[in-house]
């Protein structure tokens, strides 16, 4: 890949820590009479005006550059209640009011969604209850309707089997809500509960939408977040989907997700939540109170907040690298690919295994590293490696756990490991990886298991007409 960032200006930008200009005293750049409120990139003051128009200029024409809403459309706004997303409504509700020049204002109907994940988070019905009280009176104080649903309904294998309750929300029990903590119970690393959870949200989030009659959703995550998310997506083998993981269009699911804050950093949020008058609540996350190295998205992030502290130039730079990484396979249109080609959880296309693949190399590796300096299968290998792979799976999960009673059906570990190996086949890389840590992939929606099944049966069949074509 060719690169256009000249070595000499990437290094005095990047690497070299920028002095800190003080602000107080300092006028704006801009309009050059103000007093400065705002310092940005440590050594670029501007004035509370001046800044505000800043703002609402990218907003605007990061939505705008892209073309993607027609006149009047309804957009629902995915709504968590923290600064970011917050940011983002009151930007949309200024931007639906404003009415100096017609022209100017934006025309489309927004609708806030919020998904209450208080159930994995371990909060209490207090403090799950206090966060959608909070996200219904922002709600009501920008004028807009709130769709509130909660997460275990991810699970749901029908649009019809939502619980969607609008300006208004009841944490009920229901018959997924403790599929959904065992789902989630059965998963060991972190990282692979945080990718599970960005997984199941996108298909609640394109679940309501569908339900709602709404073609495009707004996410909230800004700059820094996205950032993070794109270190943690190469360190998961998710690099070919980096476009549409934090590009501004996402479509993979057939609902449009559009991120119109990926153009802010963190401290510009911030200066903007303080302008607008945006309140928040903090929100707890699957790593809060962990440590910066409990999962990988958590360590990225904390990473690049690190370096941005520093050098102001990390996150552009990130993001401009990330703007020329474009795969083949992403740039496909859904509808090229085979259905069958597509990741069950992801919808990203699949990249064709070979026995040569990354997985492969990874799944010997995995083997050799679990069996330990005596038990290594090195001998049978040599001869055949895949076989040997194949063997000691069969090996470790011979003996059946005691509580396993499925009768009249093969034994839970057998089927279990059916099941695996049936997965792994529907799966991206970066999702394959995911899987393998979720101990019963039996609790993901049913949806999946039957398409999974499908496609087993499909590959099978495509398999003994083939034999016949030869
Ligand atoms: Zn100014
Ligand atoms: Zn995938």
């Amino acid at each position: 890949m060719m690169c256009s960032i000249n070595e000499e200006n990437l290094a005095e930008e990047t690497m070299v820590a920028t002095p800190k200009l003080s602000v107080t005293d300092a006028i704006c750049r801009r309009c050059n009479i103000l007093k400065a409120q705002v310092l940005l990139r440590k050594t670029d003051p501007y004035c509370r005006d001046c800044f505000m128009k800043y703002a609402v200029h990218k907003f605007r024409s990061t939505i705008g550059k892209a073309h993607a809403l027609k006149h009047n459309e309804h957009v629902l706004l995915a709504y968590s209640g923290g600064l970011s997303s917050g940011s983002m409504v009151k930007l949309i509700k200024e931007g639906l009011d404003f009415s100096e020049s017609k022209k100017i204002k934006m025309v489309f109907k927004p609708t806030l969604v919020h998904i209450d994940e208080g159930l994995i988070l371990n909060l209490s019905k207090h403090e799950r209850k206090e966060t959608t009280d909070f996200v219904l009176e922002q709600a009501k104080k920008n004028g807009f309707d709130v769709y509130i649903c909660s997460l275990e309904y991810c699970l749901a294998p029908d649009l019809n089997d939502l619980k969607l309750e609008m300006n208004s929300y009841q944490i009920e029990p229901s018959i997924y809500e403790s599929q959904l903590e065992m789902l989630f119970g059965s998963v060991k690393s972190l990282t692979a509960k945080e990718d599970l959870l960005i997984r199941l949200k996108q298909r609640l989030i394109t679940l309501l939408a569908t339900r709602l009659n709404h073609a495009k959703v707004f996410l909230g995550p800004n700059a820094t977040r996205l950032a993070g998310q794109l270190l943690s997506a190469i360190g998961q083998g998710r690099g070919a989907q980096i476009a549409h993981e934090i590009g501004f269009t996402d479509s993979r699911t057939g609902t449009v997700f559009l991120r119109p804050m990926r153009e802010f950093v963190d401290k510009e949020v911030a200066y903007l939540a303080n302008f607008l008058g945006v309140d928040s609540v903090c929100l707890p996350t699957l790593s809060s109170k962990l440590g910066s190295t409990a999962s990988i998205g958590r360590l990225t992030e904390d990473f690049v907040v690190t370096l941005q502290t520093n050098f102001p130039a990390t996150i552009s730079t990130l993001f401009r690298i990330s703007d020329k990484l474009k795969s083949n396979i992403a740039d496909l249109n859904p509808s090229d690919c085979e259905r069958d080609s597509l990741c069950l959880l992801c919808l990203s296309a699949i990249e064709e295994s070979s026995v040569c693949s990354a997985s492969t190399a990874r799944h010997i590796s995995q083997t050799f590293s679990r069996s330990g300096p005596s038990g290594h299968p090195s001998d049978d290998l040599r001869t055949h490696p895949l076989q040997s792979v194949g063997t000691v799976r069969h090996q470790d999960s011979t003996s059946c756990s005691s509580n396993c009673n499925s009768q009249g059906k093969p034994c839970c570990k057998t089927s279990n490991d059916q099941i695996k190996s049936d997965w792994s086949a529907v799966l991206c890389y970066g999702c394959r990886i995911t899987m393998e840590d979720v101990k019963q992939p039996e609790l993901m929606p049913i949806n999946y298991l039957e398409e999974l099944g499908l496609r087993s049966r499909r590959q099978v069949m495509r398999q003994s007409v083939e034999q016949f074509l030869l």
